[in-house]
């Protein structure tokens, strides 16, 4: 049986085009860059028009023919994809917006976004052979990677930043992951996991497959039918090592390719960051192609203490691309959007998904997003795992961030 399905003809490097046969495991290009999976789109396009949806699974499996794994295979699945795009009309009209949503990933299993990832990730880990799978994390795609290889029967080892909140450690062992602690940061853990891993283990940090942003893709598929097959002009995602933001991007180029909607109306897209670590806004402003690592990276939104990513250039390019932006928003910004969003949502909200409601204050605030338009936050996890953070949004007294006095 084949690893992958037909369609899927090749990987292709982001950076220098290089391309690589599909029915092979590849990490990285061997310029060291990210590598993207590409799809005959216009065999798709015939064989599945938009109409064939109706009926099918609301998970990301959705999009199967839009998903490398073989067509024979029965993926492994924990219930993925398929969350709500919340429409907050309330505050839509206090900031003058026409329309404002909210992306809800708080509902994937084990309560973040890396659930999708990881398991196209693990999928194909296991459709090529993987018995054991490994990467770093600062959070959640430990307790993701934990879940998806447990359901599959591979071995997990998780690699994460010694200070990293208690509660995704525990997540992570608890699904049976063997789990190592190391002083640092993510890049630090990562380093440690190159150094003892064993052959056979299948490497599944961060855009170092191509896999996981295929599952993460599965995020712009939906919000483009959620929005009946039109985008909004605005995406805020609250961004780490950046898989989300370059897999939106190339589903719209796929979706656009399929013509399943319409050309040249894509959303600026907008990278959130944090003051304590914001690689990606300081080599927006400088006009820099790549990011230089962040020294001394702190805040308690654990996704995004990420001080250097391999997919710096190609987020980078992205945003540039889109007409978008990237800004870091202050630590007390951030845990005041996260009340703010939880409790216009009724849903205990990741402290990521504080800082991109805090971004969209901010460039509301600022003018950069118009009256009249229409605008998609991400709230990519859910909050229950951030006790540190939760708490320390509660002690500080902080009211809820007052949407009606931004303009
Ligand atoms: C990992 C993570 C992020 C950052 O995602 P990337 O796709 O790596 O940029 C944001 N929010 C949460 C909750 C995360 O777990």
């Amino acid at each position: 049986m084949s690893a992958v399905q037909p369609h899927f003809t090749h990987l292709e490097c982001t950076a220098c085009a290089r391309t690589y046969p599909s029915g092979a495991w590849r990490g990285l290009c061997d310029c060291g860059r990210p590598l993207a999976a590409r799809y005959d789109l216009a065999a798709i396009r015939r064989a599945v028009p938009r109409e064939a949806l109706a009926g099918r699974t609301h998970t990301l499996w959705r999009w199967r023919e839009m998903l490398p794994l073989s067509f024979e295979r029965d993926p492994v699945t924990l219930g993925e994809g398929g969350t709500p795009l919340a429409a907050l009309p309330d505050f839509a009209a206090r900031l003058g917006l026409s329309a404002l949503h909210v992306k809800d990933e708080s509902l994937e299993p084990t309560g973040s976004f890396k659930a999708r990832g990881l398991c196209l990730a693990v999928n194909l880990a296991q459709a090529f052979g993987a018995r054991a799978a490994c990467l770093p994390s600062a959070g959640n795609a430990g307790g993701a990677l934990a879940a998806y290889a447990a359901r599959a029967g591979m071995a997990a080892h998780v690699f994460v930043p010694a200070d990293c909140p208690r509660a995704f450690v525990l997540e992570a062992e608890a699904l049976g992951a063997h789990v190592t602690l190391v002083p640092g940061y993510i890049t630090d853990a990562g380093r440690r996991m190159r150094e003892v891993m064993e052959p056979g283990w299948f490497d599944l940090s961060t855009l170092k497959e191509p896999f996981r942003a295929e599952g993460k893709k599965t995020m712009g598929y939906e919000l483009a039918e959620q929005g009946g097959w039109t985008l909004p002009d605005v995406i805020l995602y609250p961004t780490g090592g950046g898989t989300g933001l370059v897999g939106m991007w190339k589903a719209f180029d796929e979706l656009e390719s399929l013509g399943w909607i319409p050309p040249g109306r894509r959303p600026r897209m907008v990278s959130v960051q944090m003051e304590g670590c914001a690689p990606i806004p300081r080599a927006f402003a400088s006009g820099a192609a790549e990011a230089t690592p962040w020294t001394d990276a702190r805040t308690l939104a654990a996704g995004l203490r990420v001080p250097a990513a391999v997919g710096d250039r190609w987020m980078l390019e992205v945003l540039r691309q889109s007409g978008g932006t990237a800004l870091a928003v202050p630590e007390e910004a951030m845990l005041r959007g996260t009340l703010a969003l939880s409790r216009a949502l009724g849903i205990l909200a990741a402290p990521e998904g504080g800082a991109a409601w805090a971004g969209l204050l901010e460039l509301v605030r600022r003018g950069w997003i118009a009256r009249g338009e229409r605008v998609v936050v991400f709230n990519t996890g859910s909050g229950h795992k951030y006790v540190e953070a939760i708490e320390a949004a509660l002690a500080a007294g902080l009211p809820a961030a007052p949407a009606d006095r931004v303009r």
